[in-house]
């Protein structure tokens, strides 16, 4: 007899994307002459740029002769792309990394996601909380989350970013964490880590051997220039910490997929009798046994945002959204409402109004305003009372939202 993995059937069987789609619909088909506009979903709008898309023809027209035909490629990623990266996203941060620390992959997703099979499933884990829900939710399939009850697991350690906190996480106190997941600039709240908050979290993940798992997505949005891009600007990250970059957000790639993993050679983890095993070689071993590379054509494309052309395109394309963001803050700020992130990242965290329920605000909006938002509580428990707004919108769809929402909170 099969038995089935029944890890799986814990997992809530509500995705929050779909639940709000369903949300949606029920309301378009009661009000089949609105339209509504969506500040909610986590997806990018603007097309690729084009050094990307001249990259992307290349590299096709490449695969069409039999010189420049490319069958399966290093499971690691080609060094072209490895190279570009060392060059452009760490030395010029005083980080130096070898290029076999950087594993290419399709998309931050699959490796936030699989990067847990490299510890045991007695672990104990922490997130800060709100969070992207794919850190909870695989390690729930392999049992290591324990059992849910009210939305909190059992083995896993909630710390709370709220604004009585300033979204600053507290380094957990009573309960010894064998690895924590931390995301900054923070989706969903868009707020970001100091390089002082950062260095308390690596000190202490040295002093009582934890691993971070550091998930850097939404770097490339970062302004201040006191905001650490990587945790490796941190003095022995090298030894604490696996960093995940993903070019969706930077580069408008997430239908194009890929992304890297930094998984440093100084990087470690014990065995039960005290022998430390490196990591890096580990994570190798299971990139080659269950991953085929990225495709070609995606490595060259993420290759070209780093000439200066695709530099200079990227970072119009980011500027792009974060007027939506800018505008976002001053306008709802302006109405009254407690908002925050939106100026190191693409999201907008908002309190609602007199402690209305996240869900409760969403339909209130949307009935209201005919305005998607995404329900803080969808990620995590202290996510309860906020909702998200992307700034991943058109111009004229951020604008035709917000003056929406102006009229719907004035009246
Ligand atoms: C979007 C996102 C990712 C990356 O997704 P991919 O498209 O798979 O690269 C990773 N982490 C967070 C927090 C995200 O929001």
């Amino acid at each position: 007899m099969a038995l089935v993995n029944e890890h799986f059937l814990k997992l809530p069987n509500n995705y929050l994307f779909a639940d709000i789609a369903k949300k949606v619909n029920a309301f378009k088909v009661m009000h089949p002459k609105t339209d509504v506009i969506s500040l909610g979903i986590g997806d990018v709008t603007q097309p690729l740029c084009p050094a990307v898309i001249e990259a992307m023809h290349r590299a096709t027209d490449e695969m069409a002769t039999r010189q420049g035909f490319r069958g399966y490629g290093p499971e690691q990623g080609y060094d072209f792309l490895r190279e570009a990266i060392l060059k452009n996203d760490f030395l010029p941060r005083g980080i130096h990394l070898d290029i076999d620390e950087i594993f290419i992959n399709d998309g931050a997703k699959s490796d936030t996601g699989n990067i847990q099979e490299l510890i045991r499933w007695d672990n104990s884990i922490g997130v800060t909380d709100p969070i992207y829900p794919v850190y909870i939710d695989s390690n729930v399939m392999i049992g290591r989350a324990g059992t849910v009850e009210d939305g909190r697991w059992s083995n896993v350690v909630y710390m709370p970013c709220t604004a009585e906190n300033g979204f600053v996480p507290q380094i957990p106190k009573d309960r010894h964490v064998d690895v924590i997941y931390l995301c900054y600039p923070n989706n969903p709240t868009g707020t970001v880590i100091t390089k002082q908050e950062l260095r308390k979290w690596v000190n202490y993940a040295l002093k009582n051997d934890t691993l971070i798992f550091y998930d850097a997505a939404y770097q490339a949005y970062i302004s201040d220039p006191e905001i650490p891009h990587s945790i490796y600007e941190i003095r022995g990250a090298r030894k604490c910490a696996i960093e995940f970059h993903s070019y969706s957000k930077t580069a408008g790639f997430t239908g194009v997929r890929c992304g890297y993993t930094i998984v440093p050679k100084d990087l470690t983890a014990a065995t039960l009798k005290g022998e430390r095993i490196p990591l890096n070689p580990l994570w190798n071993r299971r990139q080659c046994t269950k991953f085929n590379g990225t495709s070609y054509i995606s490595q060259r494309a993420a290759e070209a945002i780093y000439t200066p052309e695709g530099k200079e395109q990227v970072k119009a394309t980011i500027g792009y959204y974060m007027q939506n963001a800018q505008k976002m803050l001053s306008t709802l700020r302006s109405l009254g409402y407690e908002v925050y992130g939106g100026e190191n990242a693409p999201y907008i965290w908002m309190k609602t109004p007199s402690a209305t329920s996240s869900w409760k605000f969403f339909e209130q909006l949307l009935y209201g305003a005919s305005v998607v938002c995404t329900p803080g509580v969808g990620f995590g428990p202290s996510g309860e009372g906020y909702v998200r707004f992307t700034a991943f919108g058109t111009h004229e769809n951020t604008e035709d939202a917000l003056s929406r929402i102006a009229k719907w909170s004035i009246r």
